[in-house]
């Protein structure tokens, strides 16, 4: 049975194949009378809402403190009903689902006229993906319903990839949340537009452009927009600072051994000043350290590993109220790409390039 957060939010238990079944129809049911329900998925928590209830769907930007013109992705439970919330559908969107779906890849398409503006921030597209996590597709299937859901954390602050983060930004500003235990991937899921049957990948995640390359046989390309150039951003959630820890994160770029040279002088400088330095780091650097407030996120040489524990470690040290982070640079092969455009996110102006 779900427990109660001293605050009033539910807090079911997603975990176990033995209570998923009663647990999720309780949590489906708050969904279909236009409650506010976070939910695990493979990449990060989210908060879903009704998608087609434009009530409902505010009540996710009211809770979070999120703009109003930043859209929600849609997830639905099968990829059929993909053709219920778009239309002109290219035949690569269905090749693309059909390969990556369940998983975290989220389609931009030309909306049908019955997606509400709230949803899609006012855009004529939309955003679609199926979740692969086993309590996510099993919520979708008991609401029986698209659930519109950004991640479950307050604007602004780094994605949630547990149920205690959740709780930490959200509780009493939600009805419930289900538990299903850490995320995954940790980093929000590839959004790509395919609405001309072109891919432009809008934001990085697990599945790579290489990926998606081979899957249809023609070119993919990354979006690039800079904040500040006056010109639109491809994707309206760009412009918002996102993934931020409290304290400022310094991110290096470069050779690892020129990395850990400059990193040492920063330490050094940040302690001379009194403040107390937070250090993100592979387990090969780590070696070399003897600081004490220091988080090792995984081998270099495993980006997946590397991006999954990366907002805990944000999280981890806002708790400790660190004064600034230094966070070590990785390549952008593969996974790298995610995780370095997550890292400058939270890094904002604060990035050295040691060449
Ligand atoms: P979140 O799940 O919190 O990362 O938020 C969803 C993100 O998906 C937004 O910030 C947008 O960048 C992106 N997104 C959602 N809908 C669209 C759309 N119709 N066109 C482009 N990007 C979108
Ligand atoms: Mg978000």
């Amino acid at each position: 049975m779900a427990r109660k957060n001293s605050s009033g939010t539910l807090i079911f238990d997603g975990r176990t194949h033995a209570t998923l079944a009663g647990e999720v129809s309780e949590a489906a049911k708050i969904l279909i009378q236009g409650g506010l329900v976070a939910f695990p998925t493979e990449t990060v928590y989210g908060l879903g809402a009704a998608a087609l209830d434009p009530h409902a769907v505010k009540q996710i930007f009211h809770a979070k403190g999120r703009p109003m013109d930043n859209p929600l992705i849609i997830h639905i439970a099968k990829a059929s009903q993909m053709q219920t919330l778009a239309q002109n559908i290219p035949s690569a969107a269905w090749t693309l689902a059909a390969h990556f779906w369940p998983g975290p890849l989220t389609l931009v398409l030309r909306k049908q006229a019955h997606v509400p503006a709230a949803t899609t921030g006012g855009l004529d597209s939309v955003a679609i993906r199926v979740p692969a996590h086993p309590a996510a597709l099993a919520l979708l299937q008991a609401a029986a319903i698209p659930v519109a859901a950004p991640s479950a954390n307050l604007s602004g602050r780094p994605s949630p990839t547990t149920a205690a983060h959740v709780l930490h930004d959200l509780a009493g500003r939600i009805d419930a949340v289900l538990d299903g235990g850490p995320c995954d991937v940790g980093v929000e899921s590839t959004v790509l537009d395919i609405r001309d049957g072109k891919p432009i990948v809008l934001r990085p995640g697990a599945v790579t452009p290489a990926q998606i390359r081979a899957v249809l046989q023609r070119d993919c390309s990354v979006a690039t927009w800079l904040q500040d150039s006056g010109d639109k951003p491809p994707s309206p959630g760009l412009k918002y600072l996102h993934y931020a820890p409290q304290a400022p994160l310094y991110l290096l770029k470069g050779a690892p051994e020129r990395q850990l040279s400059t990193l040492e002088q920063l330490q050094q400088q940040f302690q001379a000043q009194g403040k107390r330095v937070g250090l993100i780091l592979s387990a090969e650097s780590a070696t070399h350290q003897k600081a004490a407030e220091l988080v090792v996120l995984g081998h270099r040489n495993q980006p997946a590993v590397l991006a999954a524990h990366l907002y805990d470690a944000l999280r981890y040290f806002d708790e400790r109220e660190i004064d600034v982070i230094i966070a070590e640079g990785y390549s952008t092969e593969g996974m790298g790409l995610a995780l370095m455009n997550r890292l400058e996110k939270a890094a904002g102006p604060r990035v050295i390039d040691v060449g």
